[in-house]
């Protein structure tokens, strides 16, 4: 799947519109977990409904393509993609999924609406037998099938819809803070339950939001750090965590590292305030208000991408270290 130059902006009365996607473009190959991170107003949620095209006034999306199975669609348009694509080409996980639930419906209810939305001549025992197959196949109890959301614990909830929005096996799964609910041990069931959803290859692709990023360790194979509606790096999960360019990239992973869990959400280590209003975005680089690198151009002048397309920072400052190391080479 491959996103070039996404925009969407939230309508916001008569003011400015938010700018909460400006100019996202990502890549994901078949087999690959693609983790995003980002403080919480980056646009991350934007972006997840935008690519499981599920973006609603007042999110617009004002510009961008998106191309899947060799056929590519305008997002602007999200009305002219093939009725299917949604559940089947692109699934969304959001944060509490069971929570969007009828309380007065078993689990198998929803598993027969989720599948007759795609296809109406199935028949609802079909349905249902197709889900509890799919439970055997994953080790999870079919009775879950028989139970009301109230009866399953968060953890629990959570597995069975990720299994019911993969029934019709989407091409991408798009997990928006997913297990950010849970206790440690169902997120780490959460998680295990993702890769095997990839292994038995009822998915191929999975997008996994979050604003932990050390957390993407543990699933993601590629990593894109979002601030303020773009992307400020992009590189495998080695190179973000281990060898960080962006002064983003560098305050994100040591704040949440601080076993502090009131530091871990609200602030960045060395670094003050919050992601800013995106009806108001900084001029130049969006971060510059706040990095501790800031250079007199960096308010004047949008970044430039150093690096290549997998591997690349949005910054003045990895510009000019970029130089000086290409300089130190060329003299040795
Ligand atoms: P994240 O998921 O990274 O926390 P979001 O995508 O939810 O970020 O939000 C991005 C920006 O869009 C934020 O500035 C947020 O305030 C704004 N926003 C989100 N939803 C709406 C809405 N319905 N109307 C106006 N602005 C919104
Ligand atoms: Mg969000």
């Amino acid at each position: 799947m491959i996103i070039k130059n996404v925009r969407a902006y939230y309508a916001a009365g008569s003011g400015p519109e938010v700018k909460a996607v400006d100019g996202v473009s990502l890549a994901i190959r078949e087999g690959d977990v693609l983790g995003i991170a980002g403080e919480s107003g980056c646009g991350k949620s934007t972006l997840a409904a935008v690519m499981s095209l599920t973006a609603r006034p007042p999110l617009n999306v004002k510009g961008g393509e998106m191309s899947l199975n060799g056929k590519t669609f305008s997002l602007v348009e999200q009305a002219k993609f093939p009725r299917d694509w949604h559940g089947k080409m692109v699934a969304l996980l959001p944060q509490r999924a069971m929570n969007s639930l009828n309380p007065t419906a078993r689990v198998r209810d929803f598993v027969v609406d989720v599948v007759r939305a795609h296809d109406s001549t199935v028949r609802p025992r079909a349905a249902i037998e197709q889900a509890r197959e799919r439970l055997e196949q994953l080790s999870l109890p079919a009775r879950v099938l028989e139970s009301y959301p109230h009866q399953l614990s968060g953890g629990m909830r959570q597995r069975v819809v990720a299994v019911i929005s993969t029934l019709l096996n989407p091409q991408v799964l798009i997990a928006d803070e997913p297990t950010s609910a849970l206790d440690v041990s169902s997120q780490k069931q959460l998680v295990l339950l993702l890769k095997l959803l990839l292994e038995c290859r009822f998915i191929t692709r999975i997008v996994y939001i979050t604003h932990d990023l050390p957390m993407l360790s543990n699933i993601a194979n590629f990593i894109i750090v979002m601030y303020a509606g773009k992307v400020a790096e992009i590189g495998t999960t080695q190179q973000i965590v281990n060898e960080p360019r962006h002064p983003y990239t560098h305050a994100l992973i040591t704040s949440t590292l601080d076993p502090d869990l009131r530091v871990r959400e609200h602030q960045l280590e060395g670094i003050r305030g919050a992601p800013p209003d995106l009806r108001y975005p900084p001029t130049g680089c969006r971060f510059h208000p706040r990095c501790p690198r800031v250079m007199e151009i960096c308010s004047r002048e949008e970044p430039p991408i150093v690096g290549e397309e997998e591997r690349y920072a949005a910054c003045w400052w990895v510009f000019e270290q970029s130089k000086t190391a290409g300089g130190k080479e060329a003299q040795s």
